[in-house]
C-alpha cells in the first residue's frame, strides 16, 4: 500500500524543515510519493518564493532589471542545497530558466519553477526519483484537468521509477506548455497522485495540527476536529475555514481515500482525518465557521404577480451581473436573496435598479449589516432539537437572529446576525456545544 505525502511551503522553507520532512518520509516505507510546494516563509517578515516569482514575472514582462531579485530567489535554494550538501546545480538551473524566459516562456512557467526546484532538491535529499509534474499532471486545452490522462501517466511513471518526488501546483497542456493550478494548488497535485495510485491515504503536512473547531482568532484555544467528512469540509471551507485547496477533495472522494492534515513541526500530534463517512460518535457539532459582510436583498412582488415568474426574472438579474447567490428565502409575496458583500460591491446599484424594473416588483430593500455563522455537523441530522438548542444559545446571549437557513443535507445550520455580533455568536455556540 502507498501513502502519498504532500508538504506545504512552510514545511520546505529551510534546510531544518527539509530535515523534518526526511524524518517523516523515511520513517514509513509506504510514503513513496512525495509532493512539495515551493519554499514558504521562514519567519513572519520573510517572502514566499511563489510571491517573488510572480514579481519576477512582472519584471520580465515590463523589462525591468531583475538581477537582484533572481539572486535573492536563487540564494534561498543555494542555502538549502549547501546546508544539506546536495548535488543539484542551482546556478545552472537558473541559467536554464532565464534562457527559456528569453525564448518566450511566460508567467506560469516562471512561477512553476518554485515547486520544480523545491522538488529537485527534495528528490536529491531523499534519494527518490524526481518526476516533473509536466509529465504526469495533464490539462486539456480548455484549461480543465484531464483526470484520466493524469492518472494513467502518474501510475505508469510510478511503476517505472518507484519512490518519487513531484513538484506541486502545476501540470501541462497537451503541447507541453506549463499550466498552474490556482494558489495553494499543490494540495490538488497531492490528491491527484493519491487517486492515480489508489493510495491508502493522502497525508497533507502543514504547520498546524489539523483543523480546529472554530477560528482561534475568535475562540481561545479551540478543540481540534478529529474527523470531518468531505461534505462537512466543503461547507466549512465555503464559510471561511480554510485548510486545504477546495478542489483537493474531488480526486480522492470517489475512491474514498482519506486525507490527513498533519503538522510537520509536531509529527506525533494526530491532526484531522477527512473522509467519506466519519464515525457517528463524538460531538454533534464538527465545526463552526462564518463570514461577515453579507447583504440581504429583499424583493416584494405585487399580490397579483405570478411568483414563479417573479422569482425567475429576479434571478435573471443576478445572472446578468454574474453575482453568485448564497441563499434564497421565500415567503408569500417576497423573497430574500443573500449575497456575499464583496460579490456585489461593484454592481450593487445596477442590480438594484434592474430589480426595481422587473415586472410586478413593488419594492426592493437591502440589509447591509449581515454576518453568517455556519454550524456544521453530520451528527446533527440524528438528533432532534438541535436547531432549537442553537437558537436558544443565541437568545441567551442576547444576539438577535436576522435570518436562518438550513442546507438540504442537514449537516449545517446557518444563522444570520449583525456584523457586530459575529464573534460573540461564534464564541457563544462554541462554549455551549463543545
Ligand atoms: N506555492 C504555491 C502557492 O504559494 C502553491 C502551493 O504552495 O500549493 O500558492
Amino acid at each position: 500500500m502507498i501513502k502519498v505525502v504532500k508538504f506545504g511551503g512552510s514545511s520546505v522553507a529551510s534546510s531544518t524543515q527539509f530535515e523534518k520532512v526526511k524524518n517523516i518520509v523515511l520513517s514509513d516505507p509506504k510514503r513513496k510519493i512525495v509532493v512539495v510546494s515551493a519554499p514558504g516563509k521562514r519567519r513572519k517578515e520573510d517572502n514566499k518564493i511563489t510571491d517573488m516569482l510572480y514579481l519576477l514575472s512582472s519584471h520580465v514582462k515590463y523589462n525591468i532589471d531583475a538581477s537582484s531579485l533572481i539572486a535573492t530567489i536563487a540564494e534561498r535554494y543555494e542555502e538549502i542545497k549547501t546546508e544539506l550538501n546536495l548535488g543539484v546545480d542551482i546556478k545552472r538551473e537558473f541559467e536554464i530558466i532565464m534562457e527559456n524566459v528569453k525564448k518566450g516562456a511566460g508567467e506560469e512557467y516562471i512561477v512553476s519553477r518554485g515547486e520544480y526546484l523545491s522538488a529537485k532538491l527534495m528528490a536529491s535529499y531523499l534519494g527518490y526519483t524526481f518526476v516533473d509534474a509536466q509529465d504526469v499532471v495533464k490539462f486539456n486545452y480548455d484549461g480543465t484537468l484531464n483526470e484520466e490522462l493524469t492518472a494513467e501517466a502518474t501510475k505508469s511513471k510510478f511503476e517505472e521509477v518507484g519512490n518519487m518526488v513531484v513538484p506541486g501546483f502545476y501540470g501541462a497542456y497537451p503541447s507541453g506548455e506549463i499550466k498552474l493550478f490556482s494558489r495553494g494548488g499543490s494540495d490538488v497535485t497531492g490528491s491527484l497522485m493519491a487517486m492515480a495510485v489508489n493510495a491508502e491515504r493522502y497525508e497533507n503536512w502543514t504547520d498546524v495540527s489539523g483543523m480546529l473547531v472554530a477560528d482561534p482568532r475568535i475562540v481561545e484555544n479551540p478543540a481540534r476536529i478529529e474527523e470531518v467528512t468531505y461534505d462537512e469540509l466543503r461547507e466549512l471551507s465555503y464559510m471561511g475555514a480554510s485548510v486545504l485547496h477546495e478542489e483537493s477533495v474531488f480526486p480522492v472522494r470517489e475512491l474514498n481515500i482519506p486525507i490527513y492534515i498533519l503538522n510537520t513541526n509536531k509529527p506525533n500530534e494526530e491532526g484531522t482525518k477527512i473522509c467519506k463517512e466519519a464515525s457517528a460518535q463524538g460531538r454533534f457539532v464538527t465545526g463552526i465557521a462564518g463570514k461577515k459582510n453579507f447583504k440581504a436583498i429583499t424583493v416584494t412582488k405585487s399580490v397579483n404577480a405570478d411568483k414563479l415568474t417573479a422569482v425567475s426574472d429576479v434571478l435573471g438579474v443576478f445572472k446578468k451581473f454574474s453575482v453568485k447567490l448564497e441563499h434564497i428565502h421565500t415567503s408569500v409575496d417576497s423573497f430574500t436573496i443573500l449575497v456575499n458583500g464583496s460579490e456585489i460591491e461593484k454592481t450593487l446599484y445596477d442590480v438594484l435598479s434592474d430589480l426595481r424594473r422587473v415586472n410586478g416588483i413593488v419594492s426592493v430593500d437591502v440589509d447591509n449589516d449581515l454576518a453568517l455563522v455556519a454550524v456544521v455537523g453530520r451528527n446533527m441530522v440524528l438528533k432532534p432539537g438541535i436547531s432549537a438548542k442553537i437558537f436558544s444559545i443565541f437568545g441567551k446571549s442576547n444576539i438577535n437572529i436576522k435570518t436562518i437557513a438550513q442546507g438540504t443535507k442537514e449537516i449545517n445550520i446557518i444563522v444570520g446576525v449583525q456584523n457586530a455580533d459575529f464573534e460573540k455568536a461564534i464564541k457563544a455556540v462554541y462554549n455551549e456545544v463543545i
